[in-house]
């Protein structure tokens, strides 16, 4: 396994649509570990391909809190195929969008179909913090991230900072 790299906003590979795959092989699930491996490592409960500049309808989750019994769960080619009318929110963070927070909400349920690890077809019903998470991981495939639920002002102001931070991280580096 290998850390590879997040790719933070803005660039313009976060905004781009991921493409369905054809098939689960060994390359893949490789890919997947390294997902594994960095979503850990930052540490996050989601993330998706695009996110480390891959553009295919891949995500990883872990919710778990308990470090010794991890639960990976390995998400290909997902289809919200219901979604609650009933709400929740959450204070969510990004890999993606590092240091910013914002209360987004969200249908509390939503149920989902996938191909698991080994290429078999799962269905999930999620609630809570497993739905919230599936959501926004959903929304990276699509090119979407949570600063689009806020306002024009919000999300401007958000961008803007992390355009700063790049520049000084850039500095910090030379
Ligand atoms: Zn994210």
């Amino acid at each position: 396994m290998s850390k590879r790299k997040i790719i933070t906003e803005p660039d313009p590979v976060l905004r781009k649509k991921s493409n369905t795959l054809e098939r689960v092989d060994d390359e893949l699930r490789k890919l997947m570990d390294d997902m594994l491996e960095t979503m850990y490592e930052a540490p996050g409960i989601g993330l998706a391909a695009v996110q480390v500049g891959i553009l295919k309808r891949l995500i990883v989750i872990d919710i778990s809190k308990d470090d010794k019994k991890k639960n990976p769960l390995f998400i290909i080619n997902p289809k919200i195929i219901y979604k609650s009318k009933k709400t929740s929110t959450f204070e969510e963070g990004c890999l993606s969008l590092p240091g910013h927070f914002a209360e987004i909400e969200r249908p509390a349920e939503c149920h989902l179909e996938y191909l698991d690890y080994n290429g078999k077809q799962k269905k999930l019903k999620a609630e809570g913090l497993l739905s919230t998470c599936i959501q926004h991981e959903v929304d990276h495939l699509d090119g979407i991230l949570f600063i689009d639920y806020l306002s024009k002002l919000k999300k401007d102001m958000i961008i803007k900072k992390l355009i700063k931070q790049k520049k000084e991280i850039t500095k910090i580096v030379i």
